[in-house]
């Protein structure tokens, strides 16, 4: 070889920045790109990946040479592309996408060089706390690795290491890791309806083209798409190919997961925030080898390092959920058919209220639009009433009108199941002082703080902070005098047991249980042994409780009054699919609707069931605004923790807009909730015609805006948070 010229590798790294960096390729190894290597930067080791190879470069002294490559299946094309893609259209660096896909660093360690601890049952002799939490932790019965058990009972791993060398822990080495069965693709198939046939026909087709297709799988609650997608994904897999279902709540769907499973015998791999790390590496490992071939997966499932992805079904697709703010801000519908689109394979919306976006696109011939309109063995949705709270009075620190509370007793009497729904967290959404007036505010955010009175607190929704109830106002110092003001989930619940004293009362909310207690609960719902539900926007979520055939929607007003574009449109989907949990069994279901506003559209809607003319409405306003889906949005978010320097560097931001022709830079304006955790807060909204590259337009615009210090600057393209 030339000793002037190197082999050089661009190796992309999981840290916040644009591009590659180059590394020399040591004599011994060979790479290629999507490779998996080691590679040192500044005194730490990092594991990135092989983004490009150059064989004949002018060597560098200040290069470093690449450590090692692992023995992983390289990222395929299409995945590295995705990356870059994604991070093209969010104005991120590539480097923060890739971090998402390397969320299990323990899936290079070496299988055997794997060891776990487990309690050997001799105590220690020197026994401190942070010692005996090792112990408790490490006697619950799993073996766990170092770094595991450290974490779980929150000590360093030099902790772990003494209990070993004094015997109280005994290393057993770990199993390897399980592979997943393969499925069985006609195992538990239903006979589908006819119409359910045609639609599963059309599903079919759209996956055997094997183009980019995405197809809007439109049909009521209980129609039986689940059933009609799992053809599809039995089309997929006979092709070889892997897939992944997204479902916007993972955690909770237990009874989900084993309808998978019946269907094609088969356990799926799982994929949520919630899993133990080495569950995470077998899963991680066997997307990546091909052995993992169904995924059932929360948004970040996208990530994974597919081996050759074919299909991806996006279930609920309207759901909020799908949009993370945090980190990357990414939406996993978008970005679903963004991948389907780069590997050229069909991808599936699923749902019972299709969102705005997805219709428009339908009706513009962008995507193939399937219709379910039955209920299977049903015909109809609901039937919804609407109660008019301005003529039917409440009691005071009551929330349920009479015809509701007459309904409810009805209902229950002739041994069927309600069910109350109220979105809104804890006891009471305020606190006030009658003595002095004061509000119980969060000290780090401008929010007030919420009762949570089975856990005797009050919390902060933004922050978490959590404060015991004070018995005295803090303010005036006269005890006994703070009152709550409003419902919430607890409060109802306690006017519940109040007017019902003989219903067996289940609540849903998923801050008064930690995940396996709340599908506990959520089973024993679904089996009847609760014959009144209350829950939050939790119960709204795709559970099928069959012998549920009455719904109350406590508040229906909530949503409408916030100031998200997408209001309504969430307000629909969730009244729609809150009514679609009654009536999913033998007995027809019904919901009944409290509301100031009965003559809001949205509500007459409602009662009609007209979802075609509510949608053609909220089409036409956000078209003459041209709001989303007609016109694009993007918000750069800007906080810091001093008022005055927050404020300078935005009004520097400001001056330096460009003022394009066609694009809006709207701002900045404090933001809604204008401190959170202490960090004051603006807001811009740049709004440009769909024709426009937004991205373009931001890039040019903030290329030379530096943060420094505490300031921070975001970037939310097609935000769906507006607080
Ligand atoms: P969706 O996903 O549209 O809400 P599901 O697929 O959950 O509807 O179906 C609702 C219920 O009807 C489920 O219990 C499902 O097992 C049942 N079901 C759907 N299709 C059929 C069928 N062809 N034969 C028997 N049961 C069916
Ligand atoms: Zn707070």
């Amino acid at each position: 070889m030339n000793p002037d010229s190197t082999r050089l590798a661009d190796v992309l790294l999981p840290l916040a920045l644009e591009g590659p960096y180059s590394y020399r390729i040591p004599e011994n190894l060979t790479l290629a790109p999507g490779d998996y290597v080691s590679v040192p930067l500044g005194s730490r080791t990092y594991i990135g990946v092989v983004w490009a190879l150059h064989s004949n470069a002018p060597a560098s002294a200040k290069l470093r040479d690449v450590i090692t490559r692992y023995d992983m299946p390289a990222m395929s094309e299409t995945h590295r592309k995705f990356v870059e893609w994604l991070a093209d259209y969010y104005v991120e660096p590539k480097g923060n996408v890739l971090r998402m896909v390397l969320r299990s660093p323990g899936a290079f360690e070496e299988p055997r060089q794997q060891v776990a601890y487990r309690a050997s049952g001799h105590p220690s002799r020197r026994m401190t706390p942070q010692r005996q939490r090792v112990l408790d932790v490490a006697s619950e019965g799993f073996a766990m690795r170092s770094a595991e058990l450290a974490g779980a009972a929150g000590v360093g791993t030099s902790v772990v290491k003494a209990l070993a060398k004094e015997g109280a822990l005994e290393i057993v080495g770990l199993p390897s890791l399980k592979p997943f069965q393969a499925p069985d693709l006609n195992a538990g198939g239903l006979e589908l309806s006819r119409q359910q046939g045609a639609a599963a026909q059309e599903l079919r087709a759209a996956v055997a083209s094997r183009s980019a297709k995405v197809t809007l799988f439109d049909g009521v609650t209980g129609s039986g798409k689940t059933e009609v997608y799992f053809e599809a994904m039995a089309t997929a897999l006979a092709t070889g190919c892997q897939v992944l279902l997204l479902l916007p709540e993972i955690a909770l769907t237990a009874g989900f997961i084993s309808r998978v499973e019946t269907r094609f015998a088969a356990e799926p791999a799982q994929w949520h925030s919630d899993m133990r790390p080495r569950e995470r590496e077998r899963v991680w490992r066997s997307v990546a080898d091909g052995n993992a071939q169904i995924v059932v997966g929360a948004r970040s499932a996208l990530f994974l390092p597919w081996k050759k992805l074919g299909l991806i079904v996006v279930d609920e697709e309207h759901e909020s959920a799908y949009k993370q703010d945090e980190g990357v801000p990414y939406h996993a519908r978008d970005m679903a058919v963004l991948y389907g689109a780069i590997g050229k394979f069909p991808v599936i919306l699923s749902s019972a209220t299709p969102s705005l976006e997805s219709l428009v696109n339908a009706d513009r011939g962008r995507y193939a639009h399937v219709k379910l309109l039955d209920r299977h063995g049903r015909p109809e949705l609901p039937e919804i009433g609407l109660i008019d709270m301005r003529a039917a009075p409440l009691e005071t620190g009551a929330w349920l009108s009479a015809p509701l509370v007459d309904t409810i007793t009805a209902t229950l009497a002739a041994g069927d199941q309600a069910l109350l729904f109220l979105n809104r967290r804890g006891y009471a959404p305020l606190t006030l002082c009658r003595a002095c007036g004061h509000r119980m505010d969060c000290p780090n955010c401008a929010a007030s703080l919420v009762e949570h009175r089975f856990r005797r607190n009050l919390m902060c929704h933004h922050c978490g902070h959590m404060e015991p109830t004070p018995k005295a106002c803090p303010k005036c110092g006269v005890e006994d005098k703070l009152v709550p003001c409003g419902p919430g989930i607890e409060r109802l619940a306690e006017e519940a047991a109040r007017r019902f004293p003989d219903a067996r009362i289940a609540i849903l909310s998923s801050d008064l249980a930690r995940g396996i207690f709340l599908r506990d609960i959520i089973r024993d719902v679904a089996k009847g042994d609760y014959n009144l539900v209350i829950g939050t926007q939790l119960v709204a979520k795709g559970h099928h409780f069959p012998f549920l055939t009455f719904v109350g929607v406590v508040d229906a007003d909530l949503a409408l009054e916030s100031s998200d574009p997408r209001g309504g449109e969430r307000t629909w989907a969730l009244m729609a699919q809150v009514a679609g949990r009654s009536g999913r069994g033998e007995k027809p279901g019904r919901a009944l609707v409290q509301t100031h506003m009965p003559e809001h559209p949205l509500m007459q809607a409602l009662k009609h069931g007209d979802r075609e003319g509510y949608l053609a409405q909220e089409k036409l306003i956000r078209e003459n605004v041209g709001l989303p889906p007609y016109g694009r949005l993007a918000a750069v978010i800007i906080s810091g923790s001093d008022p005055a320097e927050t404020e300078r560097f935005v009004r520097q931001i400001a001056s330096v807009a460009p003022t394009g022709e066609a694009v809006a830079v709207l701002g900045p304006a404090q933001a809604p909730i204008h401190i959170v955790r202490g960090r004051h807060r603006w807001r811009f909204l740049v709004k440009a015609p769909r024709e426009v590259n937004i991205q373009a337009f931001i890039r040019q615009w903030l290329k030379d805006v530096k943060p420094r210090g505490s300031l921070q600057l975001h970037i939310d393209v097609d935000p769906y948070n507006f607080l």
